[in-house]
Order: structure tokens, then sequence, then C-alpha cells
């Protein structure tokens, strides 16, 4: 059974009255999926980081201040709050996806799904910004990479914001293909196409920005036509989803206009091309604020990853045209 990682911890990140990224969140998922039994997956508790997990990508002081800004429940910024529950939070949102890709490289699981907060993929290698705290996904990275054995990672963002924190702490790296589609301009204001990585991490940026408005047909044309053919030839061991599910029409931070139903069709897509490659695919929770978008989103994504049926051919999107011209320069597309 995939493993569907939790922690009650991560209801104890208190944000303030009427923040977005809130406890509720994780909340209306698991009584979706607790509606549906589940899905067929095991509900597994996420582990605390450890020390050494964190720092392979956060320096000590960082480290230090999430902790004592947690216990004075002190804001980072005006959108990154915290609470006395806020540090043991931080710290099994990072185990959590640790755990999650141990599973995977451990050689039993095809798929799996970390399903906690706060998100992670804002957060810089000393900043803590957009919600984030830890670098989630960065962090099970470098695990993977330096204790469990795998030699390159794909990493696909598609949280509606761009995944900055994760872009920078491999923007000079070669270990990890590090691809984003994210509405642009937005906030953060990172990641425009031009942005390729740096020194040995050239080409292993693949930044994918789209306009407000832009819907399915774009989406899995970038992953079927940029994406894909550009992770086969990288041949990825472990392949991530930063899953963050604010490109939802519904969504209320977003402006863009994906249906419940294509997030089934990026992940049916990323779930073969792992089988493609003999890569298991983990999902790890990102963003998304529309409780009932959110929840039938991950549900979605969860059916997709599981099922391992193969997709469904989809045209050429003129978005996936204009960045294959930058993208093809690396990448045989
Ligand atoms: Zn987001």
């Amino acid at each position: 059974m995939p493993p569907f990682i939790r922690h009650r911890a991560s209801l104890e990140h208190d944000t303030g009255f009427g923040h977005p990224e809130r406890a509720d969140r994780v909340r209306a998922i698991e009584a979706e999926l607790e509606g549906r039994d589940w899905l067929g997956w095991e509900p597994v508790e996420a582990p605390e980081a450890t020390e050494e997990q964190l720092l392979r990508v956060h320096p000590r002081e960082y480290v230090e201040q999430v902790r004592a800004f947690s216990e004075r429940g002190q804001a980072f910024d005006l959108d990154t709050a915290t609470s006395p529950g806020s540090y043991e939070a931080a710290l099994r949102a990072a185990g959590g996806a640790c755990a999650l890709v141990e599973a995977l490289l451990a050689g039993g699981e095809r798929t799996g799904f970390s399903c906690l907060r706060p998100p992670g993929h804002h957060a810089e290698a000393a900043t803590a910004m957009g919600f984030c705290l830890f670098a989630n996904v960065a962090i099970a990275a470098r695990h993977a990479l330096d204790a469990l054995g795998a030699e390159r990672i794909l990493v696909l963002d598609w949280d509606v914001h761009h995944g900055n924190g994760t872009n920078a702490l491999f923007h000079d790296s070669c270990e990890l293909l590090f691809a984003s589609i994210h509405q642009f301009p937005f906030w953060p204001g990172s990641g425009p196409l031009s942005d390729v990585g740096e020194g040995k991490g050239e080409g292993y940026s693949i930044n994918l920005p789209v306009p407000a408005g832009t819907g399915e047909a774009a989406f899995l044309s970038l992953v079927e036509h940029v994406v894909t053919p550009a992770a086969r030839q990288y041949r990825p061991d472990l392949l991530l989803i930063s899953a963050g599910y604010d490109a939802h029409r519904d969504d209320p931070l977003g402006g863009l206009a994906l249906e419940t139903s294509s997030y089934g069709g990026m992940a049916s897509r990323v779930r073969a091309l792992g089988d493609e490659l003999g890569a298991p695919v983990g999902a790890v929770l990102e963003g998304g604020y529309d409780l009932r978008a959110l929840a039938s989103s991950v549900a979605e994504t969860m059916a997709a990853l599981a099922d391992g049926a193969v997709p469904t051919d989809v045209a050429r999107h003129p978005l996936a045209e204009q960045a294959a011209e930058l993208v093809g320069r690396y990448w045989e597309l």
C-alpha cells in the first residue's frame, strides 16, 4: 500500500485568523480521504526531521531561529507566521518528506504522498517566506542524494507559485533537474523562462512560466512535451512532485484555471514516466487554498499515482513550443 504520510502536529501550526495556509487544509484533505477509505493507501505518522537532514540544506543558526520564532509565535514576514506548535510541525513536514523518499528508495513502493504543513518550496537556505519554514522537498532530495544512494532527482513543481526555494538551493547543481510550471508574472517574481540554472547546473532548471488564465491544455503539454523528454534524457532515480493545488480555477490566491481532473492528468503522466525510467514517484504537499478543490485534487492525484494507467496523448500547446525553443538548447525535445 502506498504511504500517505501525515501527523497531527500539522494541525498545531497556527498562522492566525483568516490566513489561507491553515490547519483546515489538512483536515479537509483527510476528511475527503477518510470518506473514500484512504483510497487504499496506508496512513503513516511522519517522523521529525533529524538535525543531519536539516543541516544539509539550512544553516544551524537558521534552524535555531525557526525554533526561537515559533516559541514566541513571532512572524518572519507578513505572510509567514508562526505559533508555539510551528517548530514541531515544520520538523515533521521536512521529516515526512524524508520518510517518503526512504520508503520509495527502499524499493517496495512505487508512489507515496507526504501531506503535511507548513509547505516548503519557497523557503531558502536561511530565509523563511511564502508560508514556508523549512525547504521540505529540497531536504528530502538532499537526503536521497547524500544518504540513500540516489544520483539524479527530478522535481516537478506544479504549484501556481514559482518554487524559488528549491530552485535556488539546487541552482548550480546537476544532481537535481528542477521543472516548475507557474503563473508569471506573479509572486514571488522569480522563475522566468530564461532562468536555466548556473554553473554546473546550467540547463538543469526548467522554468515554465504561464500567463494568468492558463488551463489544463498548456499544463499537460508542458509536462508531456517539455518536462518528460528532458527527464527521459536525464534518467532520474527518483521523481518528486512539489504538489501545490493553487493553480486550480477555484483557488482564491492563484489566477490559473486547472480543473480537479487536471491533477489526475498530470499525476498519471509523472507515474508513467517513473514506470518507464524504473523510478518511484513521491508527492509532497505545497499550496492550495480552496478547501474543496484542494481535497478533491489531492485525492485525484493519489488515485492517478496509484493507478498507473497510461495517459492519452495531448496536443502540443503554443506555450510548450515557445518553451522548447530555449529548453531545447539543453535537452532534445
Ligand atoms: Zn503556491
